[in-house]
């Protein structure tokens, strides 16, 4: 429910319409504070409930108008908050015109490897790294990641190169530990609807990113959202990753039009893997590119120094230099889109 107020009306009449949403079990939020307070309750209530609200609320001084949210995601939907949320990562801020290009391993592996990585992705524009220490892999016998002592090499290579690190946490009871040293916190397409670890990330002060579930609608991702959201971290950004569908010729399907959907559905940046939807190293390029041309904010791509000997997802890791390669025909493609991606060094 969306609760309009005059232009102008006093303090008080907002006052009055808060305390009665609350005396009815509701915790109203300030949508906009100017030009005319805009307020949104977004509990379900019963159609029953609603109606009597919406008579007594609205018989209220100062109330100009009441709706309903159009659908059934609300505090990351467009009517709550009309302009795109930025999350600034210091290297790049996402959501703005510039786009966010993530590039690193699958898993951190070793401190050599991930270092060595770690200079060429920055060498060549990346905005953020990635490397996952935490693997959720399909196989319990595959590797697992590193552990804590991933999170101290990813640590180690941001200090050395200024970029930010995006990192996987798995379960709810993990995400103070990985918190401590990620400046993402990226929750997985098999965790989607993981609601408890949802809301322990929406409890931390860390950007999120938010896989899709690969065998999820948008509607459902939307509403993951909603649970981190919920807890009051805006800082969401949104991840289509690929989906399940009957075509075996690529590890996933992407879902490229998730990009313009959730564009027009919400405020949060929307990010591409086009790694994992792919599964293909030879896929990812036209994929990133065909990203950022419909609108993706960020592109999150696994690049590791020798995709054979990789433990984990190498068939679809970029070679740094064909990272690089894509990097040079990705600024044409977001400059024909008035974006930009990170140069690279001299
Ligand atoms: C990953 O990014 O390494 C990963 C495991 O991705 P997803 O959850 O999309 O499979
Ligand atoms: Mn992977």
């Amino acid at each position: 429910m969306v609760i309009t107020m005059h232009e102008g009306c006093p303090k008080m009449e907002v006052a009055k319409v808060i305390s009665a949403l609350r005396d009815a079990g509701l915790e109203p939020r300030i949508i906009s504070p100017d030009p005319r307070v805009v307020l949104g309750v977004v509990e379900e209530i019963s159609q029953a409930e609603a109606k009597r609200l919406s008579r007594d609320i609205g018989g209220l001084p100062g109330v100009e108008e009441i709706t309903n949210f159009e659908k059934s995601w609300k505090l990351a939907s467009k009517s709550f908050r009309e302009q795109p949320t930025t999350i600034d990562l210091g290297s790049v801020t996402v959501g703005g015109p510039e786009v966010l290009v993530v590039g690193g391993p699958c898993a951190v592996e070793s401190r050599e490897n991930f270092l060595e990585t770690a200079a060429l992705l920055d060498r060549a524009g990346a905005g953020a790294l990635r490397g996952g220490a935490f693997k959720p892999r399909s196989s319990p016998y595959s590797f697992r990641g590193l552990g804590e002592e991933g999170l101290k090499i990813m640590a180690e290579a941001r200090e050395r190169t200024g970029l930010p690190i995006v990192t996987e946490v798995l379960s709810a009871s993990e995400v103070e530990l990985v918190a401590r040293y990620a400046d993402v916190l990226q929750i997985g397409t098999r965790n989607m609807q993981n609601f408890s670890l949802l809301e322990a990330v929406g409890d931390t002060d860390r950007p999120v990113l938010l896989k899709r579930g690969m065998m999820a609608s948008i509607k459902e991702l939307l509403l993951s959202a909603e649970y981190i959201l919920a807890r009051g971290n805006w800082q969401v950004m949104l991840c289509e990753r690929g989906i399940r569908t009957f075509e075996t010729e690529t590890r996933n399907t992407l879902d490229l039009s998730a990009v313009p959907l959730l564009k027009q559905y919400t405020h949060l940046p929307v990010v591409v893997d086009p790694s994992h939807a792919a599964g293909k190293r030879e896929l990812v390029p036209s994929l990133a590119l065909a990203a950022v041309a419909a609108g993706a904010d960020g592109i999150l791509v696994e690049v590791h120094p020798r995709p054979e000997e990789a433990l984990s997802d190498g068939r679809q890791s970029l070679e740094p230099s064909e990272f690089a390669a894509m990097m040079e025909r990705l600024r044409k493609v977001a400059s024909a889109v008035g974006r930009s991606v990170r140069e690279a060094a001299a």
